[in-house]
Protein backbone atom coordinates (compact mmCIF):
# COMPACT_ATOMS: atom_id res chain seq x y z
CA UNK A 1 0.00 0.00 0.00
CA UNK A 2 1.40 3.48 -0.63
CA UNK A 3 0.68 6.27 1.27
CA UNK A 4 0.67 9.79 -0.21
CA UNK A 5 0.16 13.10 1.40
CA UNK A 6 -0.98 15.43 -1.49
CA UNK A 7 -3.13 18.71 -1.92
CA UNK A 8 -6.18 18.25 -2.92
CA UNK A 9 -9.05 19.78 -4.48
CA UNK A 10 -12.64 18.13 -3.57
CA UNK A 11 -14.69 18.01 -6.80
CA UNK A 12 -17.39 16.18 -5.11
CA UNK A 13 -18.57 14.41 -1.88
CA UNK A 14 -21.08 12.04 -1.34
CA UNK A 15 -22.58 10.08 1.85
CA UNK A 16 -21.31 6.47 1.56
CA UNK A 17 -22.85 4.06 4.19
CA UNK A 18 -23.34 4.99 8.03
CA UNK A 19 -20.81 7.61 8.48
CA UNK A 20 -18.54 7.85 5.72
CA UNK A 21 -18.55 9.90 2.22
CA UNK A 22 -17.22 8.86 -1.53
CA UNK A 23 -14.73 11.75 -2.13
CA UNK A 24 -13.72 13.14 -5.74
CA UNK A 25 -10.66 14.67 -5.65
CA UNK A 26 -8.12 16.54 -7.88
CA UNK A 27 -4.88 15.86 -6.29
CA UNK A 28 -1.66 18.22 -6.81
CA UNK A 29 0.65 15.31 -7.33
CA UNK A 30 -1.89 12.79 -8.64
CA UNK A 31 -4.28 13.92 -10.76
CA UNK A 32 -7.93 12.49 -10.52
CA UNK A 33 -8.81 10.46 -7.60
CA UNK A 34 -11.52 8.62 -5.73
CA UNK A 35 -11.32 7.54 -1.99
CA UNK A 36 -13.56 7.04 0.72
CA UNK A 37 -13.37 9.00 3.32
CA UNK A 38 -14.33 7.20 6.71
CA UNK A 39 -16.46 8.53 9.71
CA UNK A 40 -16.24 11.82 8.22
CA UNK A 41 -19.79 12.53 9.13
CA UNK A 42 -19.19 11.46 12.85
CA UNK A 43 -16.24 14.28 13.29
CA UNK A 44 -16.45 15.87 16.48
CA UNK A 45 -17.72 19.51 16.47
CA UNK A 46 -15.06 22.45 15.47
CA UNK A 47 -13.32 19.60 12.70
CA UNK A 48 -13.41 20.99 9.18
CA UNK A 49 -16.23 19.06 7.08
CA UNK A 50 -15.84 17.68 3.99
CA UNK A 51 -17.30 20.07 1.22
CA UNK A 52 -17.05 20.18 -2.41
CA UNK A 53 -15.00 22.98 -3.17
CA UNK A 54 -12.61 22.84 -0.32
CA UNK A 55 -8.94 22.62 -1.02
CA UNK A 56 -7.21 20.71 1.87
CA UNK A 57 -4.25 18.57 2.54
CA UNK A 58 -5.02 14.82 3.05
CA UNK A 59 -3.49 11.76 3.17
CA UNK A 60 -3.94 8.95 0.45
CA UNK A 61 -3.60 5.19 1.13
CA UNK A 62 -3.48 3.36 -2.18
CA UNK A 63 -3.54 -0.13 -3.25
CA UNK A 64 -2.61 -0.64 -7.06
CA UNK A 65 -5.52 -1.70 -9.43
CA UNK A 66 -7.87 -0.41 -7.03
CA UNK A 67 -10.46 2.54 -7.89
CA UNK A 68 -11.57 3.60 -4.76
CA UNK A 69 -8.52 4.30 -1.82
CA UNK A 70 -8.66 5.72 1.83
CA UNK A 71 -8.99 9.05 2.62
CA UNK A 72 -7.69 10.48 5.56
CA UNK A 73 -6.20 12.98 7.85
CA UNK A 74 -8.02 15.86 5.87
CA UNK A 75 -6.63 19.37 7.39
CA UNK A 76 -9.20 22.44 5.77
CA UNK A 77 -6.47 24.55 3.56
CA UNK A 78 -8.64 26.66 1.98
CA UNK A 79 -12.88 27.25 1.72
CA UNK A 80 -13.02 29.52 -1.16
CA UNK A 81 -15.51 31.64 1.09
CA UNK A 82 -16.28 33.84 -1.53
CA UNK A 83 -17.89 31.19 -3.61
CA UNK A 84 -19.71 29.23 -0.60
CA UNK A 85 -21.54 32.70 0.04
CA UNK A 86 -23.90 32.79 -3.17
CA UNK A 87 -25.81 30.18 -5.93
CA UNK A 88 -24.20 32.25 -9.14
CA UNK A 89 -20.31 31.99 -8.14
CA UNK A 90 -21.49 28.02 -6.71
CA UNK A 91 -22.73 27.65 -10.18
CA UNK A 92 -19.72 28.75 -12.09
CA UNK A 93 -17.49 26.15 -9.89
CA UNK A 94 -19.59 23.54 -10.43
CA UNK A 95 -19.84 23.97 -13.96
CA UNK A 96 -15.91 24.09 -14.12
CA UNK A 97 -16.02 20.79 -11.80
CA UNK A 98 -18.10 18.90 -14.21
CA UNK A 99 -15.91 19.57 -16.96
CA UNK A 100 -13.52 18.22 -15.34
CA UNK A 101 -14.98 15.58 -13.83
CA UNK A 102 -15.52 14.11 -17.08
CA UNK A 103 -12.71 15.26 -19.06
CA UNK A 104 -10.20 13.74 -16.73
CA UNK A 105 -8.82 10.69 -16.40
CA UNK A 106 -7.15 9.24 -13.11
CA UNK A 107 -3.92 9.41 -12.14
CA UNK A 108 -2.47 11.31 -14.61
CA UNK A 109 -0.67 14.33 -12.11
CA UNK A 110 -1.33 17.59 -13.37
CA UNK A 111 0.22 19.88 -11.20
CA UNK A 112 -0.37 22.59 -13.33
CA UNK A 113 -3.49 22.20 -13.73
CA UNK A 114 -4.16 21.70 -10.16
CA UNK A 115 -2.43 25.60 -9.69
CA UNK A 116 -5.17 26.68 -12.32
CA UNK A 117 -8.14 25.56 -10.64
CA UNK A 118 -6.88 27.04 -7.46
CA UNK A 119 -6.22 30.28 -9.16
CA UNK A 120 -9.73 29.98 -11.02
CA UNK A 121 -11.60 29.19 -7.45
CA UNK A 122 -9.50 31.96 -5.52
CA UNK A 123 -10.31 34.36 -8.35
CA UNK A 124 -14.21 33.94 -8.41
CA UNK A 125 -14.03 33.93 -4.38
CA UNK A 126 -12.52 37.21 -4.64
CA UNK A 127 -14.29 38.75 -7.65
CA UNK A 128 -17.48 40.98 -7.57
CA UNK A 129 -20.02 38.73 -9.06
CA UNK A 130 -20.98 41.31 -11.93
CA UNK A 131 -17.09 41.16 -13.00
CA UNK A 132 -16.77 37.20 -12.92
CA UNK A 133 -20.50 35.93 -13.76
CA UNK A 134 -20.20 34.23 -16.29
CA UNK A 135 -17.04 35.36 -17.61
CA UNK A 136 -14.78 33.78 -15.34
CA UNK A 137 -16.30 30.42 -16.59
CA UNK A 138 -15.71 31.35 -20.12
CA UNK A 139 -11.78 32.09 -19.26
CA UNK A 140 -12.03 28.72 -17.64
CA UNK A 141 -13.09 26.45 -20.43
CA UNK A 142 -10.51 28.77 -22.97
CA UNK A 143 -7.77 28.46 -20.61
CA UNK A 144 -8.77 24.79 -19.62
CA UNK A 145 -8.99 23.90 -23.73
CA UNK A 146 -5.28 25.66 -23.80
CA UNK A 147 -3.28 23.69 -20.82
CA UNK A 148 -4.57 20.29 -22.11
CA UNK A 149 -3.39 20.94 -26.01
CA UNK A 150 -6.16 22.17 -27.84
CA UNK A 151 -6.19 25.78 -27.34
CA UNK A 152 -8.19 27.81 -29.90
CA UNK A 153 -6.68 30.64 -31.28
CA UNK A 154 -9.18 33.67 -31.28
CA UNK A 155 -6.65 36.35 -33.02
CA UNK A 156 -6.79 34.64 -36.78
CA UNK A 157 -8.96 32.78 -38.81
CA UNK A 158 -7.45 28.69 -38.95
CA UNK A 159 -8.43 29.02 -42.74
CA UNK A 160 -7.03 31.65 -44.46
CA UNK A 161 -5.16 33.36 -41.49
CA UNK A 162 -5.99 36.75 -41.64
CA UNK A 163 -6.82 38.45 -38.54
CA UNK A 164 -10.21 37.95 -36.83
CA UNK A 165 -12.12 41.30 -37.23
CA UNK A 166 -13.44 42.67 -33.90
CA UNK A 167 -16.65 44.17 -35.63
CA UNK A 168 -17.53 40.82 -37.52
CA UNK A 169 -16.55 38.22 -35.36
CA UNK A 170 -15.88 34.73 -36.27
CA UNK A 171 -17.63 31.10 -35.62
CA UNK A 172 -15.83 29.07 -33.30
CA UNK A 173 -15.48 25.81 -34.96
CA UNK A 174 -14.60 22.75 -32.85
CA UNK A 175 -12.64 20.24 -35.53
CA UNK A 176 -10.21 23.17 -37.20
CA UNK A 177 -9.49 23.80 -33.82
CA UNK A 178 -10.27 27.55 -33.82
CA UNK A 179 -12.27 30.28 -35.50
CA UNK A 180 -12.90 30.77 -39.16
CA UNK A 181 -13.63 34.28 -40.57
CA UNK A 182 -17.03 34.58 -42.77
CA UNK A 183 -14.80 34.55 -45.81
CA UNK A 184 -14.42 30.95 -44.75
CA UNK A 185 -17.37 29.85 -44.48
CA UNK A 186 -19.92 28.90 -47.01
CA UNK A 187 -22.65 28.66 -44.66
CA UNK A 188 -22.66 30.44 -41.09
CA UNK A 189 -23.57 28.20 -38.27
CA UNK A 190 -25.28 30.64 -35.94
CA UNK A 191 -24.54 28.70 -32.85
CA UNK A 192 -20.86 28.78 -33.65
CA UNK A 193 -21.23 32.95 -33.46
CA UNK A 194 -18.74 35.01 -31.60
CA UNK A 195 -19.91 38.48 -31.75
CA UNK A 196 -17.01 41.11 -32.23
CA UNK A 197 -17.31 42.20 -28.63
CA UNK A 198 -17.46 38.53 -27.86
CA UNK A 199 -14.27 38.15 -29.48
CA UNK A 200 -12.72 41.26 -27.61
CA UNK A 201 -13.71 39.72 -24.94
CA UNK A 202 -12.02 36.60 -25.15
CA UNK A 203 -9.32 37.91 -26.27
CA UNK A 204 -8.27 40.13 -22.97
CA UNK A 205 -6.18 39.12 -20.42
CA UNK A 206 -7.61 37.52 -17.33
CA UNK A 207 -6.08 39.72 -14.88
CA UNK A 208 -7.37 43.13 -16.82
CA UNK A 209 -10.66 44.78 -17.27
CA UNK A 210 -12.53 43.96 -20.45
CA UNK A 211 -13.84 46.27 -22.73
CA UNK A 212 -16.06 48.62 -20.79
CA UNK A 213 -19.89 48.56 -20.42
CA UNK A 214 -20.05 45.42 -22.88
CA UNK A 215 -23.91 43.97 -23.02
CA UNK A 216 -24.64 41.01 -24.39
CA UNK A 217 -28.18 39.61 -24.10
CA UNK A 218 -28.63 37.11 -21.99
CA UNK A 219 -29.47 34.19 -24.84
CA UNK A 220 -26.29 35.06 -26.65
CA UNK A 221 -23.96 34.74 -22.63
CA UNK A 222 -25.70 31.27 -22.49
CA UNK A 223 -25.04 30.39 -26.05
CA UNK A 224 -21.52 31.42 -25.71
CA UNK A 225 -20.97 29.29 -22.37
CA UNK A 226 -22.40 26.36 -24.12
CA UNK A 227 -20.09 27.09 -27.43
CA UNK A 228 -16.89 27.06 -24.93
CA UNK A 229 -18.36 23.96 -22.93
CA UNK A 230 -19.15 21.83 -26.10
CA UNK A 231 -15.60 22.98 -27.80
CA UNK A 232 -13.87 21.32 -24.44
CA UNK A 233 -16.49 18.64 -25.01
CA UNK A 234 -15.59 17.88 -28.50
CA UNK A 235 -12.06 17.47 -28.21
CA UNK A 236 -11.99 15.07 -25.23
CA UNK A 237 -14.52 13.11 -26.61
CA UNK A 238 -17.35 13.63 -24.45
CA UNK A 239 -20.67 13.98 -25.22
CA UNK A 240 -21.92 17.92 -24.83
CA UNK A 241 -24.44 17.32 -21.48
CA UNK A 242 -23.79 19.07 -18.68
CA UNK A 243 -25.76 19.49 -16.07
CA UNK A 244 -24.80 22.43 -14.67
CA UNK A 245 -24.99 23.93 -17.44
CA UNK A 246 -28.76 23.68 -17.09
CA UNK A 247 -28.60 25.20 -13.66
CA UNK A 248 -26.54 28.09 -14.88
CA UNK A 249 -29.33 28.83 -17.28
CA UNK A 250 -31.93 29.11 -14.82
CA UNK A 251 -29.65 31.45 -12.62
CA UNK A 252 -29.32 33.90 -15.54
CA UNK A 253 -32.81 33.88 -16.54
CA UNK A 254 -33.57 34.19 -13.08
CA UNK A 255 -31.56 36.79 -11.94
CA UNK A 256 -32.02 39.41 -15.24
CA UNK A 257 -34.35 41.55 -12.66
CA UNK A 258 -31.79 42.25 -10.26
CA UNK A 259 -28.48 43.17 -10.81
CA UNK A 260 -28.84 42.91 -14.72
CA UNK A 261 -30.97 45.31 -16.49
CA UNK A 262 -33.47 44.60 -19.10
CA UNK A 263 -32.42 40.75 -19.90
CA UNK A 264 -29.20 42.22 -20.66
CA UNK A 265 -26.04 40.99 -18.63
CA UNK A 266 -24.90 44.78 -17.86
CA UNK A 267 -21.15 45.17 -17.23
CA UNK A 268 -21.03 41.81 -16.76
CA UNK A 269 -17.81 41.85 -19.34
CA UNK A 270 -15.16 44.33 -17.93
CA UNK A 271 -16.54 46.08 -15.13
CA UNK A 272 -14.47 46.51 -11.86
CA UNK A 273 -17.36 47.40 -9.78
CA UNK A 274 -21.08 46.40 -8.90
ZN1 LIG B 1 -10.69 33.09 -43.11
Amino acid sequence: MAVRKTDALILKVLPYRESSCLVYLFTKQHGLVNGIAKGVKRKKSGSPPVERGMRAELIVYSKPQRELHTIAGIQTLDMYEGIRAGLEKSALRDAAFEMVLKTMKHSEPHADLFDFFDRFLSGISGTPLCSCFPRALWRFYIDYARILGFGANFFNCAGCGKPLDTIAGGYLIHEKGGCLCEQCLPQKPAASYLPGAVLEHIRSQPDRAGPASVSFPVNTVQRITRLLASYCAYHCDIRPDFNSLDFLDDLLKGQCSSFYREGMIHQAFGAREC
